[in-house]
């Protein structure tokens, strides 16, 4: 059984449900009469992809990206890695990159160096969390669910040695 005792809710079920309505309606707002191409970041950002892109009308494409940067532990190595690139061409595409969480931002840059040599016609960021205090690249955060203290979350989306992701609300882990 999982050791809840560890964990203290920080964001509930339904504050997300909430943000994230918002969320849709801004980047509609923002792109009107455009197909969005969401490119979710995995693992991470699946739980919030599925709700975001409920909250989005209109046409949207989904593609997936594959990328390892924290591997199983609480702090970042650094180094970024595409473990699962996307399937379609962006050349053209409107496109929303979905993050669970912006904490160095190492992460992000790097997706958005990789991208924009694609040929997108633009490219806007959406975090579900962002941890400005652990920031080493400025990287522009267009669309953030919730601004957080630099301690580490698990829940509705996000693990720790793959536990956790299944939470529905975010929670930060006590060791
Ligand atoms: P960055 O490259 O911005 O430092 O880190 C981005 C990635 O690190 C996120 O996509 C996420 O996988 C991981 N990460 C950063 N902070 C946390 C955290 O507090 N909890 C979890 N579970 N992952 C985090």
């Amino acid at each position: 059984m999982t050791m809840s005792h560890n964990l203290r809710e920080l964001i509930s079920a339904e504050r997300i449900a909430a943000r994230v309505a918002e969320l849709g309606a801004q980047i509609r707002a923002d792109h009107p009469d455009q197909t969005i191409t969401v490119v979710a970041v995995l693992k991470g950002s699946f739980l919030f992809l599925a709700d975001l892109v409920r909250a989005i009308p209109g046409d949207v494409r989904i593609e997936f990206l594959g990328v390892a940067s924290y591997h199983g532990g609480t702090s970042s190595s650094g180094a970024v890695q595409i473990t699962q690139d996307l399937r379609g061409s962006i050349e053209g595409h409107s496109v929303v990159l979905v993050e669970d969480i912006v904490d160095t931002g190492l992460t992000m840059d790097y997706l958005l160096r990789t991208l924009a040599v694609r040929g997108p016609r633009s490219v806007r960021i959406a975090s579900l969390l962002d941890k400005p205090s652990n920031r080493e690249i400025d990287v522009p955060v267009d669309y953030v669910g919730f601004t957080i203290p630099d301690e580490f979350v698990v829940g509705y989306g996000l693990d720790l040695g793959e536990l956790y992701r299944n939470l529905p609300y975010v929670a930060v882990y006590v060791p």
